[in-house]
């Protein structure tokens, strides 16, 4: 097992990743930018290395700075959390070529997830069904666009092989605004992404997002740890996400989870990953796969009393999944709410200094937070400041738990989406369960609009 880790993120990540390692009995060192110098791993660390100014291009993006914090402290692998560099397949191969360990999946794997082209035509290979549309990159032949488009039925939705945090989308609903949408994504995706590729597929209208997590590792096991329903989105953002999904059997989810750990081992994929799908009618449709730990991942250990960040560490120095698929059972049920610090109801980013913080506990309640009394939120990076999970034997019980916890939550100094999480938890709908991933837009414009 490794000695020593370095970990290349910030926020409540780091945290968590920090703990993974303590528990291991392994060094972590914490790299920081200078805007997050106060942060409460930094103050815990075994090590910490500054790495540049508060941008992030200079400092959690920079590689170089980051290998050699690994080099100058000896660490001998790196966990990159979620977001920065962890889908960044040149950044793993960096890690690799500078001869420590990347705690994620191989610099193909990540390479061929993270354009969706080539993520939907390997899944299709692996029997994982997807959304309908054109077989890989559009062609430029307006007529053979066309012709694609009718084949699969109005709407559809263009998409950028290269996209992703929800950018490089467009929804078209007539044959008449077509070539013009085609147009326009293939130009906005090569200024974003560099890649100006396209495809398209059927646009599903009331779908529900529902993910399955996967662990696997070098030595061709692979299991999936059961879904997750991240349906209550904004701006394709997720808010509040649960384990197991309501209402959906655990048979179908089985069959399509075997799916996914088949593929992984098809694949040959190693690490934690999660494969996301739209869910209508019965029937799971594959968008993409995240080849790294998800912000969401503590509701999948609460139902399965997995740790999937020390099991991430684990794989990645070539040990064996200590369990196998008949291990995995689904305990009770855990719900998510993403603490923002932003307006409860206008979303406008609220950075600035929490003058007090109180956070909730009790039986079933987890706090996954950086965040304390007197630390200084600052405005460079993401608004979320943190995590409230709630488990229970019933989602009934866990709601309770996470309307009492929300209760309790005392946050002062900037504004939060406590609030809302609070009238959500007391919505009919929401509370009833199943809802797609609209309904969250559509509660907002018809009770805040
Ligand atoms: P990103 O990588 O940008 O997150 P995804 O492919 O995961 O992109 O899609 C993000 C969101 O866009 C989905 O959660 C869903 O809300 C919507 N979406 C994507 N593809 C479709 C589709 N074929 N039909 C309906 N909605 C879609």
């Amino acid at each position: 097992m490794f000695k020593k880790i370095l970990v290349a993120n910030r926020g409540e990540i780091a945290l968590r990743i920090q703990r993974a390692c303590r528990e291991m009995g392994i060094k972590a060192v914490m790299v920081y930018s200078e805007a997050d110098r106060d942060a409460k791993y930094v103050k815990l660390a075994d090590e910490a290395v500054c790495i540049g100014p508060a941008s992030s291009a200079l400092s959690y993006l920079n590689m170089p700075a980051i290998i050699s914090a690994a080099e100058v402290t000896d660490a001998e692998a790196i966990h990159p959390g979620y977001g920065f560099l962890s889908e960044n397949a040149d950044f793993a191969e960096r890690v690799w070529k500078s001869g420590f360990q990347f705690i994620g999946p191989t610099p193909e794997s990540i390479r061929m997830m993270g354009d969706k082209v080539s993520a939907k035509q390997a899944m299709i290979k692996a029997g994982v069904p997807c959304v309908p549309g054109s077989e890989g990159e559009l062609p430029d032949d307006p007529v053979q666009i066309r012709r694609i488009a009718k084949a699969v039925g109005y709407p559809v939705i263009i998409k950028a092989a290269g996209g992703g945090g929800g950018r490089g989308m467009r929804v078209v609903h007539t044959e008449a605004a077509l070539i013009n949408a085609v147009q326009m994504t293939k130009a906005e995706a090569g200024a974003a992404f560099n890649n100006s590729a396209v495809y398209l597929e059927k646009f599903l209208q009331n779908p529900r997002h529902i993910e399955i997590q996967v662990l696997a590792d070098k030595h061709r096991n692979a299991v999936y740890l059961g879904e997750r329903d991240c349906s209550m989105q904004r701006r394709h953002q997720k808010v509040i996400e649960e384990a197991p999904a309501p209402g959906i059997a655990r048979k179908v989810i089985d069959k399509i989870g075997e799916r996914c750990a088949a593929a992984c081992k098809k694949m040959g994929y190693r690490g934690a990953g999660t494969f996301e799908f739209l869910y209508e009618n019965g029937e799971f449709y594959f968008i993409e796969m995240n080849t790294r730990v998800q912000v969401e991942h503590p509701v999948t250990e609460l139902v399965t009393g997995i740790d999937i960040v020390k099991t991430q560490i684990m794989v990645a120095a070539d040990e064996k999944l200590p369990f196998t698929q008949r291990d995995i059972v689904i305990r009770g049920h855990a719900i998510e709410c993403r603490v923002n610090a932003e307006d409860s109801f206008k979303f406008t980013p609220s950075p600035g200094r929490i003058t007090m913080w109180h956070a909730p506990g009790g039986p079933g309640v987890r706090v996954d937070s950086h965040i304390y009394t007197n630390y200084f939120v600052p405005p460079h990076y993401d608004s979320m400041i943190g995590k409230i999970i709630a488990h229970g034997d019933t989602r009934d019980q866990a709601m309770a738990r996470m309307r009492t916890a929300l209760l309790e939550t005392v946050v002062e100094g900037i504004n939060t989406n406590i609030p809302l999480h609070r009238e959500l938890m007391m919505d009919a709908k929401f509370v009833a369960g199943g809802t797609n991933i609209h309904y969250l837009e559509e509660w907002l414009a018809l009770h805040k609009g």
